[in-house]
């Protein structure tokens, strides 16, 4: 009978501390609350006894609530645990001995979480909720994304976390110390140094190619693209010989290269024109202007939507496909992917969304200034699209369909100035609106040595291009 006692009660103590993890993991703030309670009342002789035992039976670091039961069961008691003598020659070792800190560093795979990072290098179930407790408003540790790195330090033989850094990227990490029962959290961001570069292309093949061989990141060649791309066609306009050159920022960090910042000023030798552009911030943000303080950016785009080819052209006399007879066809006609979305050419405000006979769905955008566009043929609107509705532009309006009469998918656009149709893809597009002049009186003289600063970098056959241009 006396040998059933000890082994029935390891048994309730397994399912009781059983049912304990599991509401610690399910409610840890609840179970850590019970604990602080629960803590005054056992005494420090009971915790090590079911610390010791528990981590006998080879589980995980314990939850101290599971001492509580223990301690209320009269049964179960110091004396009677065969295990005393161990806890005795544990409790007159000779004060903690030396300890080593371990230190990792572990990269984020993808499904990894701080518990499933930690508790691999046995991080006790305790300390991964506290460093989790101290990011609860932040989330960062929530939001950690695999090629991310964890760096952390472990105390050894205890094996207690004593610090933790969350490396986002090389400019930003949240960082997590150990002090007394708790994790404090800091966030540590680095400033780049930044430096200005210059670099110039000539084009034999695309401005992508020859960009990326004269070593510019692509990106780079992706925003210029935005910034020329009113007055360029990538597409159509490119002609061998064509130039460019771009003034822009690099991130440097210890005096290694992280990243490029903003191009400054950059210049476009194409077919014969010349453009440049200058980078600079107003109230309503950053924009790229000509060096008289025009914005580089049209009040419209020039097509609406992503198209595969011009299915029929602006023609005041064309013969119509479907009644054969001599019908003007006042747009342009995108052939696209039924569904393709279709965008605002320009800011404005619908004046219609709806069913029209032969344009089938169709929108309709009033711009001021005399301005309208027209998108018909529609699969469907985008949510929200009705009368008076103000759009953006380059926000989606609608999806192209073949609705009404047409004899496929396509978008059939239409711009009118003043009431007059003019051809969509030639019509000449008016400026976005000026920099108010007080802006324009600091925007000047900037604009005037960022351009020095740009042509002074320039090399002897750039220049010379460009002399020849201004004859
Ligand atoms: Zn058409």
């Amino acid at each position: 009978m006396a040998k059933l006692i000890p082994a029935k009660h390891l048994l309730l103590i397994g399912i009781v501390f059983a049912f304990l993890t599991i509401v610690f993991f399910a409610f840890p703030s609840s179970a850590t609350k019970d604990k602080q309670n629960i803590a005054l009342e056992i005494t420090p002789q009971v915790i090590k006894e079911s610390e010791l035992s528990l981590f006998d039976s080879n589980l995980p670091p314990p939850n101290q609530a599971s001492s509580q039961t223990v301690d209320n069961n009269p049964q179960v008691q110091l004396s009677s645990v065969p295990q005393a003598n161990r806890l005795e020659d544990q409790l007159a070792a000779p004060p903690r001995p030396k300890f080593t800190l371990e230190k990792h560093s572990v990269q984020i795979k993808e499904g990894d979480s701080l518990s499933k990072v930690l508790s691999r290098y046995q991080v006790s179930a305790n300390d991964i909720y506290k460093v989790s407790n101290a990011d609860k408003k932040q989330k960062s540790l929530l939001r950690m994304r695999p090629g991310q790195h964890l760096e952390f330090s472990i105390k050894q033989p205890s094996g207690t976390l004593q610090d933790i850094t969350l490396v986002i990227n090389r400019l930003q990490s949240i960082h997590f110390k150990r002090s007394e029962s708790q994790f404090d959290r800091a966030e540590i961001n680095r400033t780049p140094d930044i430096s200005q570069t210059y670099k110039e292309a000539v084009i034999h093949n695309s401005l992508f190619v020859d960009g990326m061989n004269a070593k510019i990141d692509q990106p780079l060649l992706i925003e210029l693209a935005n910034i020329f791309g009113w007055d360029i066609d990538f597409a159509l306009d490119i002609r061998k010989g064509d130039r460019f050159s771009l003034l822009y920022e690099e991130k440097s960090l210890d005096g290694e290269k992280i990243g490029n910042g903003n191009i400054l000023a950059a210049q476009f030798i194409n077919n014969g024109r010349t453009f440049q552009a200058i980078r600079y911030e107003t109230k309503k943000g950053a924009n790229y202007y000509t060096p008289d303080g025009l914005a580089m950016r049209k009040a419209f785009i020039r097509t609406p939507v992503d198209f595969t080819r011009i299915s029929s052209k602006f023609n005041p006399n064309r013969l119509h496909p479907i009644f054969k007879t001599s019908r003007p066809h006042r747009g342009v006609d995108y052939a696209a992917a039924s569904g393709t979305p279709v965008k605002a050419a320009g800011d404005g405000k619908v004046s219609f969304a709806g069913k029209q006979n032969g344009y089938g769905n169709v929108v309709i955008i009033n711009h001021g200034k005399g301005y309208q566009t027209l998108y018909a043929h529609l699969r469907g609107f985008a949510r929200g699209m009705r009368k008076g509705k103000r759009v953006k532009q380059g926000n989606v309006i609608a999806y192209v369909g073949q609705t009404g009469w047409a004899t496929g998918p396509h978008l059939h656009y239409e711009f009118r100035v003043n009431g007059v149709h003019k051809n969509p893809v030639t019509v000449k597009l008016p400026n976005d609106d000026p920099m108010p002049k007080a802006e324009l009186k600091k925007y000047l003289p900037y604009a005037q040595n960022v351009i020095a600063a740009l042509t002074n970098s320039n090399s002897a056959e750039f220049s010379q291009r460009l002399a020849l241009l201004k004859d």
